[in-house]
């Protein structure tokens, strides 16, 4: 076994928090997204506790949905309901096609796909994006009526519309929800376009909320909720998390998936005076034992946590000594450990009476948990335990 830092999975805890959002959404069905390598826990590893537990599967390419078509021939699983919701060319949707996964449609460039289609034979189911005022994909009302969408309504040889969907734009950063009841509104209204313009049924699947909107926004559930990060227990913002309590009365519990652990590469004593790592920012006041773990930026561990992070090492917070490196960390053990013996430090998760949580890695890094969690290298081992 090589000298790395490991990411653990918690399948109990991605249970309960599947169960958690059950609970709360009622008769809307759970389904989760995966992109971003499942937020950095993994695509197949999270897939493996994922795929007997949600009605749909959401990735942003074709790459990740087709690696879940391999995943379910190779584990001899049903087909499950995947989604790509990122962009796809012509030719990524006769592949999408064959392995009947559905993709969304987003803008007219999607004419180009309807041709692509008749001409190789195949069918596509097809989820129709509306952009309802986060400006980025998406057919906007503005573009409905001039009859941008109008095309699927020939296109019924070739494409079955499924569904019609839309995302928030601003749900996680206020307690009031005002701006998403108007995206609501907008999305009523293009839908009746669709169906009233673009031959789309109107028992068609109709989904919006991610984690927080779920949560928060009762109405704006609808027939499918998508779980993105809160199914990793990770609470979108704190504004999500004081809003839940309003509005549920009662807050969900959710819990982290996630740990990092690291074994250490070296534990050794540091004399008084002595400098620590690049540009000698940190002078050891006293003698110090150090740990030197094998882990650093390139793992997804931010530099701009240095001078700022700590890692827990038996139970007790150690500090992060000086920068962070590419592919090492330096953390003092003076106090945690009583000799030189190799130690395993947590990066992210608990140990003893002390966690680190996502959000506190990314308020070092002066990010958000999306980001952080998102970097953690898809070369790290990823260990799915009970
Ligand atoms: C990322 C994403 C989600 C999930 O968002 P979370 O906040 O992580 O739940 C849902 N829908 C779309 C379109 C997304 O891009």
């Amino acid at each position: 076994m090589t000298v790395a830092s490991w990411l653990e999975l918690s399948g109990h805890a991605y249970t309960a928090n599947v169960a958690a959002y059950r609970a709360v959404v009622g008769k809307a069905k759970v389904g989760a997204v995966l992109k971003g390598n499942a937020y950095g826990h993994g695509l197949l590893e999270t897939l493996s506790l994922a795929h007997g537990q949600v009605d749909s599967l959401y990735v942003i390419t074709p790459a990740e949905a087709l690696a879940i078509r391999a995943w379910e021939t190779q584990h001899g699983k049903p087909r499950r309901e995947v989604l790509v919701i990122g962009a796809v060319s012509a030719d990524d949707c006769l592949e999408l096609a064959r392995h009947q996964v559905s993709a969304v449609a987003a803008d007219r460039g999607f004419e180009d796909t309807v041709r692509a289609l008749r001409a190789a034979g195949l069918k596509l189911d097809v989820h129709v994006h509306l952009d309802t005022g986060l400006g980025r994909e998406g057919f906007t009302r503005a573009g409905l009526e001039k009859g941008e969408a109008d095309f699927f309504a020939s296109a019924q040889d070739v494409i079955t519309v499924r569904g019609v969907l839309s995302h928030f734009s601003n749900t996680e950063d206020v307690t009031e929800q005002d701006y998403a009841r108007t995206q609501l509104a907008n999305f009523e209204a293009g839908f009746a376009l669709l169906r009233a313009r673009a031959g789309v049924a109107a028992d068609v699947q109709r989904h919006f909320a991610a984690s927080a909107a779920a949560l928060v926004l009762p109405p704006s559930r609808l027939d499918v909720v998508r779980v993105g990060i809160a199914l990793y227990g990770l609470w979108p913002s704190a504004e999500t998390r004081l809003s839940a309590r309003v509005v549920l009365g009662t807050l969900p519990t959710l819990e982290p998936v996630l740990s990092w652990k690291s074994p250490s590469q070296v534990v050794k004593w540091l004399p008084a005076g002595s400098f620590v790592g690049y540009g000698c920012t940190w002078r050891c006041a006293a003698d110090t034992r150090v740990a030197v773990l094998p882990v650093g930026y390139w793992d997804g561990y931010p530099r701009l946590a240095s001078g700022k992070a700590y890692v827990l090492v038996n139970g007790q917070r150690c500090p992060v000594l000086g920068r962070v490196m590419m592919n090492h960390v330096i953390v003092d053990v003076t106090h945690a450990t009583a000799d030189e013996r190799p130690v395993v430090a947590t990066l992210l998760g608990r140990d003893g009476d002390e966690s680190i949580s996502a959000e506190t890695l990314a308020g070092w890094a002066q990010t958000i948990h999306y980001e952080t969690m998102t970097r953690l290298g898809p070369h790290l081992r990823r260990v799915v335990v009970g």
